[in-house]
């Protein structure tokens, strides 16, 4: 009947041989990986393509309404460069890291001055929320 010194010794080379197992194969699953790369590239690459290619509008559409949407804001940023900063966040009243924030970005003109973190949150809102609407 093995001793309690037995089972223990026993339990901890079995771990260990465990853990070698498991580190050899994890070398071997990366190598794997590499080498499915290696052999598939081309047909890897080639999906890639295809996938660009059949979803090209939509794709396209995407970064043409990316533009356009950036444009009017880097416009409206240049617009509103003369306009100076209020003194506070007009959220929270911090002082510091003060940006301003265009509620609209076809008013350029039309600026509120926030701090870092709540123009932050503000735009992680907006973008929460612009994702619930679809755009026509
Ligand atoms: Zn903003
Ligand atoms: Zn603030």
């Amino acid at each position: 009947m093995p001793t309690k010194e037995y089972y223990q010794s026993h339990k901890e080379r079995y771990f260990q041989t465990h853990q070698e197992w498991r580190e050899r194969n994890q070398e071997r699953y990366i190598q794997y990986e590499r080498q499915y790369y290696q052999d598939n590239r081309e047909r890897i690459l080639l999906k890639k393509k295809e996938y660009r290619i059949k979803h090209h509008d939509e794709l396209s559409k995407k970064k043409r309404g990316w533009r356009k949407n950036n444009k009017h804001k880097t416009e409206a940023h240049n617009a509103s460069k003369n306009i100076p900063l209020d003194k506070n966040c007009s959220f929270c009243g911090s002082t510091k890291y003060l940006e301003k924030h265009h509620p609209d970005y076809f008013k350029p003109l039309e600026t509120v001055t926030l701090c870092h973190s709540c123009h932050k949150r503000l735009h992680a809102k907006e973008k929460r929320h612009s994702l619930q609407v679809n755009d026509p």
